[in-house]
């Protein structure tokens, strides 16, 4: 008989496909219980790794995002109503995640993450999932993810592709970090954004339920981690690829020269 540290009898039964795994079993599902995740941005990304991640009982999750709900969010941000539009959206993201699972601790923080407040606002947490929009918070979530040794799950999304890592660079040789692969931010205006560019609905469904996926492997060192992979999805096709990544040693934040 497996050992079920401090589970009520609705926990055992809420979690009972995650404690039949052997991978997972009990320890596993005490374990995500008793974890911390942040999740950057209540929008396509965030949508379905809030979602996943209230569902598998990470016990508490974090939700920052300065946004309010926009009638065009719809079309991908499926944690949001149309009766959500105008309403801030930590805090309608935290009603659709109380209607999942009552259990999760959901801590809202209505504002950007800034230089100012990152490191304070991570520190909280024990892992960390990037579903930003632009490129000025994704390089800070990896800066300050790497100063304070979190694990970050990262992912991005436009038009019809997708790309999802791992980054835990103070682990060493192997372990790169996204200024490794990409050392500077390009400027706002090189890249287009979704709302200039379009992105395909489902597609936010495929890389936030594979972030999700990351972030509770991460947690349970469980399988192979993406740290040191690029995986990148073209919906057009259908394929998944995946490339190698090696870490710089004269990255700018995770190098040694
Ligand atoms: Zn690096």
């Amino acid at each position: 008989m497996t050992v079920l540290p401090d589970m009520t009898e609705a926990q055992i039964r809420r979690y009972a496909r995650h404690i039949v795994l052997a991978e997972i079993g009990g320890t596993g599902q005490a374990r995500l219980i008793a974890s911390k995740v942040l999740v950057v941005g209540a929008g396509g990304l965030g949508a379905p790794l809030l979602q996943y991640l209230a569902a598998a009982g990470i016990g508490t999750l974090g939700v920052i995002d300065d946004d309010t709900v926009d009638l065009s969010n719809l079309q991908r941000q499926i944690i949001h109503r149309t009766a959500d539009i105008g309403t801030a959206k930590v805090e309608s993201a935290q009603r659709a995640l109380a209607d999942i699972n009552p259990e999760v601790r959901v801590v809202m923080h209505p504002r950007r993450l800034t230089e100012a407040n990152a490191q304070q606002i991570i520190n909280g947490y024990d892992i960390v999932a990037d579903g930003s929009d632009n490129f000025a918070t994704r390089y800070l979530v990896n800066d300050v993810c790497y100063r304070l040794r979190k694990i970050l799950v990262s992912a991005a999304i436009l038009r019809f592709d997708g790309q999802i890592s791992t980054y835990k660079a103070w682990q060493g040789a192997g372990h790169p970090c996204l200024r490794c692969i990409f050392p500077t931010a390009p400027a706002e205006d090189a890249v287009p954004s979704c709302a200039q560019a379009g992105v395909l609905g489902a597609l936010a469904g495929t890389l936030g339920a594979l972030q999700a996926t990351e972030v509770v492997k991460e947690i349970l060192g469980i399988g192979r981690s993406l740290s040191g992979r690029l995986v990148t999805y073209d919906a057009l096709e259908a394929s998944f690829e995946e490339m190698q990544i090696a870490k710089r040693v004269d990255c700018p934040t995770c190098g040694t020269t």
